[in-house]
């Protein structure tokens, strides 16, 4: 069985280009930001302090995150409760990224990823894949785009959905978001020794995509 690792900052395009690669090489698609998404939104509904660890160690033990996959996209079950239409946004997000620091909520979720990686061809996306959750994927790719570009993407994609937005707002929250994922004491978000850089910056989804198929066409 082969395992795909990718990682990278916030908005990097990682979904998209994963989703699509995952179909190509007909890889199941593991999304690990949608399981701390939904954490984030039990801790939201609930009232739980994202300062309180205390409080949010307590809640833990309350949840319990699931995945189910409907025509081969990934669902996330909260409690059994599917939560993948609900945990897109900006305040959920910004949720999850504080809470992931703690050791208890990514504790929650390793043993499911790994489990997962056990029983299919898998592309997994995060931030710690390739580092830490699957540290022997036959491949591993970091994927970063400019601040700058990456606030613009969502930018658009706000804008296509008809939502307000606000570019420099956008750039600041991901600027802040990095500096939180990249800061923490586990699993930060960073490069693996033997990961392959790709910068987004500059390149069409379908020449990112190109470029991954080739590496694990190396590898493979
Ligand atoms: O990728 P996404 O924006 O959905 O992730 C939301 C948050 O979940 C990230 O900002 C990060 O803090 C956290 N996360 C993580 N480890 C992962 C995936 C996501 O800490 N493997």
């Amino acid at each position: 069985m082969y395992s795909i690792a990718i990682d990278g900052p916030a908005g990097a395009g990682k979904s998209t280009i994963a989703k699509t690669i995952a179909q190509r090489l007909e890889f199941i698609y593991v999304d690990t930001g949608a399981m701390y998404r939904a954490m984030a939104l039990y801790f939201i509904r609930n009232g739980v302090d994202a300062k309180d660890e205390t409080a949010i160690n307590a809640a833990c033990e309350k949840i319990h995150v699931g995945i189910a996959y409907e025509d081969g996209t990934q669902q996330v079950l909260l409690n059994g409760e599917n939560v993948t239409g609900l945990i897109r946004t900006e305040e959920v997000g910004n949720m999850a990224s504080k809470t992931s620091a703690y050791p208890k909520v990514r504790a929650t979720l390793l043993d499911l990823q790994r489990d997962l990686a056990k029983k299919a061809d898998i592309l997994m996306d995060g931030r710690d894949i390739g580092t830490h959750v699957l540290p022997n994927a036959d491949l591993k790719i970091y994927l970063t785009a400019s601040s700058k570009v990456r606030a613009k993407r969502r930018y658009d994609e706000l804008i296509a959905k008809g939502e307000e937005a606000d570019l420099d707002q956008i750039e600041q929250d991901i600027i802040i978001r990095d500096k939180q994922d990249m800061e923490r004491e586990i699993a930060p978000l960073k490069q693996a020794d033997d990961a392959v850089l790709v910068d987004s910056s500059d390149m069409t989804i379908e020449e990112v995509v190109s470029c991954v198929v080739e590496e694990f066409e190396k590898v493979k």
